[in-house]
């Protein structure tokens, strides 16, 4: 759970050229519910509104050739700006701009956005946004991964729902959130639920015994398992940190 010293509720500022697409997945559930109490605030700026010609142009082809458009840096300059003076200064928090050339989205990275007191995401379109108006503005770039997405709008809304859960009174309890995957350096252990047997299949054993210490044994195990045959990248850093914890 993530300290929030200051009273003002976690805020997302979205950049984006399709502000309809907000609250969207996030008006439901436990995020939607958070919204609606003001455990977190949402505000979307529609980038469109800071084009200069009657046109209402945000871009334009990219010098060099190639395919596609290329967001315009004045353009989204202006939207950025918009926002320091509509606070009366600077941003309360990183700018971040939704790129697959950014460094992934890890779990660390989003208790660390989420215990800001904003952030503010820039969604990008067509083939991205002019760079100069990143290296302006020192824009972080941060990608939800190996893959192209459209637009930065479906990214934006997963990392903001990533840190709204970890928003204190979003979640019924603390400890959903230290077992979770990638809370110990692993995935997490596989559920169980009712009823006791489906399909000729039986729960295992262990997780009915009312025995917490074999079941947390068992879960861990679990764990390590899991993470050893799907993720190696995770399993070897969890050996060195485990390796380094028994020697300390
Ligand atoms: N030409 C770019 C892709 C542009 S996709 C390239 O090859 O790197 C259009 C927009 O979708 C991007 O500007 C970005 O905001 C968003 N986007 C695409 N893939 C993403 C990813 N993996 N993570 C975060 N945002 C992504």
């Amino acid at each position: 759970m993530v300290k929030n010293q200051c009273l003002a509720p976690w805020t997302a500022r979205v950049l984006t050229l399709f502000p309809e697409m907000f609250p969207g997945p996030l008006a439901y559930s436990l995020a939607g519910k958070g919204l609606k109490d003001g455990i977190w605030a949402l505000e979307t700026v529609d980038i469109r509104d800071f084009a200069r010609d009657k046109h209402r142009t945000v871009d334009d082809a990219p010098f060099g050739g190639g395919p596609g458009m290329v967001l315009r840096p004045d353009v989204v300059s202006a939207a950025i700006d918009s926002l320091a003076e509509k606070t009366g200064g600077q941003c309360d928090g990183p700018v971040i701009y939704l790129s697959p050339r950014g460094s992934l989205l890890t779990q660390d990275r989003v208790k660390a956005l989420a215990a800001e007191k904003e952030v503010v995401l820039l969604c990008g379109r067509f083939e991205g946004v002019d760079e100069r108006v990143l290296v302006e503005h020192k824009v972080e770039e941060i990608s939800l991964g190996d893959y192209v997405l459209s637009g930065g709008e479906p990214a934006a809304i997963a990392l903001i729902d990533a840190c709204v859960r970890l928003q204190p009174g979003i979640l019924g309890s603390a400890e959903t959130l230290e077992e979770e995957s990638f809370e110990r350096g692993l995935l997490e252990y596989p559920h169980y639920t009712r009823p006791k047997v489906w399909q000729d299949r039986a729960a295992p054993e262990v997780l009915l015994s009312g025995n917490h210490k074999e079941i947390r044994d068992w879960r861990l195990k679990q764990a390590e398992a899991a993470t050893k045959e799907r993720r190696d990248d995770l399993w070897q850093a969890y050996l060195r940190k485990t390796r380094l914890d028994k020697r300390d």
